[in-house]
């Protein structure tokens, strides 16, 4: 279990991203499930609940998603299940439970890249940026690639809207447990955006053109190809070479879906 020294509520980001650089150990609080699993000694948890960070809204051109927000939130929110057929929605609705939903926090999950995780996998199927207190607005593939950021606090996610069909597909060997692989595929005006995660590391993305992908029958060839372009690794869940596998036939069901 971790222990919190001191917990400051507070009541800027500015404060609270001048409190995360005074001290290594100075950390921001998300809805905490995943600090909980480890046994870190936190000087200050800075809590970010009373910023009216919790929101999901639209306009014309965007949807956007505050850092505090919850997993139950995003999987119950209207907008995201009348946008991309509903798959930033689908994609957490698996996670675990209802209680453990309604406490994760959709900022802490992109910032830390988790490699399993469901969520960044449906969102880069789209095309969604981050915005950064101090580093700005990147693209969420920009992001995930760089292997080490400036700390920093999140502070939105969003999600450009177009009229894109989407689906998002998930391999668990049980219930609750955390996928052996996830996929999400996109397509806009005959792009497809391929994103695979948990492979187990993080979510990549690819980009393929309709006509490329489905002429000629050569569909699963070049199914196969882009997969085997990616890297998959062996852990307790799953090996490589079963991951590489699924990835084909999740990806294939996927894009089938989407053109019927
Ligand atoms: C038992 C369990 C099972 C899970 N199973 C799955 C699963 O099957 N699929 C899946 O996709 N996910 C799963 N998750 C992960 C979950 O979806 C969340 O990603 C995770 O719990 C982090 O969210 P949190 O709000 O709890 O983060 P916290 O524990 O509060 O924080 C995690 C990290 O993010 C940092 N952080 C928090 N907010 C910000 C911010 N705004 N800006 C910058 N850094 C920030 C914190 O400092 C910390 O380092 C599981 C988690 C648990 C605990």
């Amino acid at each position: 279990m971790f222990t919190i020294k001191q917990h400051l509520m507070a009541q800027s980001i500015e404060e609270g991203y001048k409190t995360l650089m005074k001290n290594r150990n100075n950390v921001i609080l998300g809805g905490t499930a995943f600090l909980r699993l480890g046994n870190k000694n936190i000087n200050i948890g800075i809590d970010l609940s009373n910023l009216e960070l919790d929101y999901i809204r639209e306009d014309e051109k965007n949807i956007e998603i505050g850092p505090m927000t919850t997993f139950r939130e995003i999987e119950t929110n209207k907008i995201l299940k009348e946008n991309f057929d509903g798959i930033v929605a689908k994609s957490v609705e698996e996670i675990v439970g209802i209680q453990l939903r309604s406490v994760i926090t959709a900022g802490a999950t992109v910032a830390s890249k988790y490699g399993f995780s469901d969520f960044i996998t449906a969102l880069l199927s789209l095309n969604t940026q981050v915005e950064l207190y101090k580093g700005g607005v990147i693209s969420l593939e920009e992001y995930l690639a760089v292997e080490k950021v400036p700390k920093d606090i999140l502070v939105k996610i969003i999600i450009k809207k177009y009229g894109k069909r989407a689906t998002f597909k998930t391999m668990r060997n049980s219930k609750s447990d955390y996928a052996i692989l996830n996929c999400a595929v996109s397509n806009l005006d005959g792009e497809y955006r391929i994103a695979v995660g948990a492979r187990p590391g993080r979510a990549v993305v690819k980009t393929i053109n309709s006509d490329e992908l489905i002429k000629n029958n050569k569909m699963t060839e070049k199914i196969e190809e882009m997969v085997d372009g990616m890297k998959f690794g062996t852990n307790m869940r799953a090996s490589g070479e079963y991951r590489k596998m699924i990835a084909k036939v999740l990806i294939r069901r996927c894009v089938e879906e989407l053109n019927n």
